[in-house]
């Protein structure tokens, strides 16, 4: 099996030590398997993609020393292409139209914790809580009909009903660790949307088809997304697309210990070399040895 990985920034704004670290991982995997390092524009959020992070994106991975194999894709590229996956998981029953606004649903939570604690998902996010069968589908697709907004759901009950218990393999310690399996366990995360108005296909479904559609070898992002993975795992079986193998990487954190983002305005790569810095810099700052370490090592072994 040729080795295949991918970097997936959205280009909603620069990138910060963060991504670079999960670059770096990516692009040194793929150097020592002999395999590829892709870059995939994750640009189905239409409303905060924006064209000139996209090519800073591009910009700071030349600078940092690790370009992609080819030229990068973007996701707005595959709408046609989600929206057939949709159709398929539609035919099957496994997805429903949901007409709450994100207004009524808080409202609904609200009222439920008043009888006790309403459970979350693994991001802290409580469960949808309502359920499919509290609409006749005939209504739910009355309604579409009629133009009324909506989105659309996993029936995750059904889905995991039909699949059964799953599994993914998880690299064990880098990226071409041993896998080890771990349990899915997507029940955890409710009926999660799979397509809004705005947004052809949410993150969780262009992910795991993407990664088909490139031949994904390995999936090698940070430890934020290993929960979403039994979402992955399930869409993988549910759509007949084959498993990667993943390895979810540690966080890069800042100083008060929380995972950068781009919302609480980490420091970007652009800024760090603005000031001066130098790729080896950035590799030190995330405990990544230098570009040409072993090299340097060689030169400074004494001859015996
Ligand atoms: N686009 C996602 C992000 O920027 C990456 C998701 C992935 O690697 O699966 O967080």
């Amino acid at each position: 099996m040729s080795f295949v990985c991918r970097f997936a920034p959205s280009p909603n704004g620069p990138l910060h030590l963060g991504h670079a670290y999960s670059a770096l991982l990516n692009h040194r995997a793929a150097e020592k398997a002999g395999g590829r390092f892709l870059v995939r524009i994750e640009d189905i959020d239409t409303e905060r993609a924006r064209s000139e992070f996209e090519a800073g994106i591009l910009d700071d991975l030349d600078w940092l020393g690790c370009p992609p194999s080819e030229p990068p894709t973007r996701q707005s590229d595959n709408f046609s292409f989600y929206a057939a996956a949709l159709a398929k998981l539609e035919a099957e029953g496994l997805i429903y139209p949901a007409f709450e606004s994100r207004a009524e649903i808080s409202r609904a939570v609200i009222s439920r914790e008043l009888a006790g604690p309403w459970p979350r998902d693994p991001d802290g996010t409580p469960i949808y809580p309502f359920r499919r069968q509290e609409i006749p589908d005939e209504e739910r697709a009355r309604r579409r009909e009629a133009g009324e907004p909506h989105v659309l759901r996993l029936d995750m009950a059904r889905a995991v009903g039909l699949v059964g218990s799953l599994q993914w393999e998880e690299a064990q310690g880098n990226p071409l660790g041993r896998p080890a399996a771990v349990t899915a366990d997507p029940l955890a995360w409710g009926d999660v949307v799979l397509a809004r108005k705005d947004t052809p296909a949410s993150y969780h479904l262009a992910v795991v088809l993407d990664d088909a559609a490139q031949k994904i070898s390995h999936v090698v992002r940070g430890r934020d997304l290993f929960h979403a993975t039994s979402i992955h795992r399930l869409l993988q079986v549910l759509l007949g697309l084959p498993a990667p193998v993943y390895h979810h990487h540690r966080l890069i954190l800042d100083i008060d210990g929380r995972k950068l983002s781009k919302s609480s305005g980490a420091r970007s790569l652009a800024t760090f070399r603005t000031t001066g810095a130098l790729p080896d810099d950035i590799r030190r700052l995330i405990n990544l040895p230098p570009k040409n370490a072993r090299s340097a090592r060689q030169v400074e072994t004494p001859a015996s």
